[in-house]
């Protein structure tokens, strides 16, 4: 069974990741989404809101599933019998950061294969943070991430 980790922040999960899954859920046995703590950013929603809005948002994949972890990442892609990697690639500017990333996990854990999944056009533009900023000024963010964030992330900014 060819199984593969998608990791990310998904703060929120956007329809570019969304591209994401459902191509790579035609390549794979078995898509795991993994949300994780990056302890560099500061998150609008909690790891348990972020799951959730995955769960909902990905229920027509029928070979997914979510899972949250910290943690070194290799260890975690192993522990789920899983030796790959999937990230999305948008501009240059990802490249830098993704490459960076690729060859360090390469280094620690030779087994890890990363592969990338370039976005889909329509999809280039969009951010997770872009989401955000667009919210936070009341900008149109329908169509850009699945309606149970667009639901979720006015009631948030309306709370703030
Ligand atoms: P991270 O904090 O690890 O960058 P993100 O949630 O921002 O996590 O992104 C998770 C993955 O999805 C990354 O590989 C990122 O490049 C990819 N991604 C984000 N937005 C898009 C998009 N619009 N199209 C394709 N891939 C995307």
């Amino acid at each position: 069974m060819r199984i593969a980790v998608c990791p990310g922040s998904f703060d929120p999960v956007t329809n570019g990741h969304i591209d994401i899954f459902e191509r790579a859920s035609t390549m794979f046995d078995l898509i795991i989404v993994a949300v994780f703590h990056n302890p560099n950013k500061k998150p609008l929603f909690s790891m348990e809101e972020r799951a959730e809005l995955l769960s909902i948002s990905t229920r027509h994949i029928t070979n997914i599933r979510i899972d949250a972890f910290s943690g070194l990442l290799n260890e975690y892609v192993k522990q789920q019998n899983s030796n790959i990697i999937v990230r999305g690639l948008r501009a240059l500017s990802d490249f830098e950061y993704e490459f960076q990333r690729a060859l360090l996990i390469k280094k620690i854990d030779p087994v890890i294969e990363t592969v990338f999944m370039m976005t889909s056009s329509e999809y280039s533009f969009l951010s997770s943070s872009g989401i955000k900023e667009l919210a936070k000024f009341g900008g149109p963010i329908k169509g850009l991430v699945p309606s149970c964030v667009e639901t979720r992330i006015r009631q948030r900014m309306a709370e703030m």
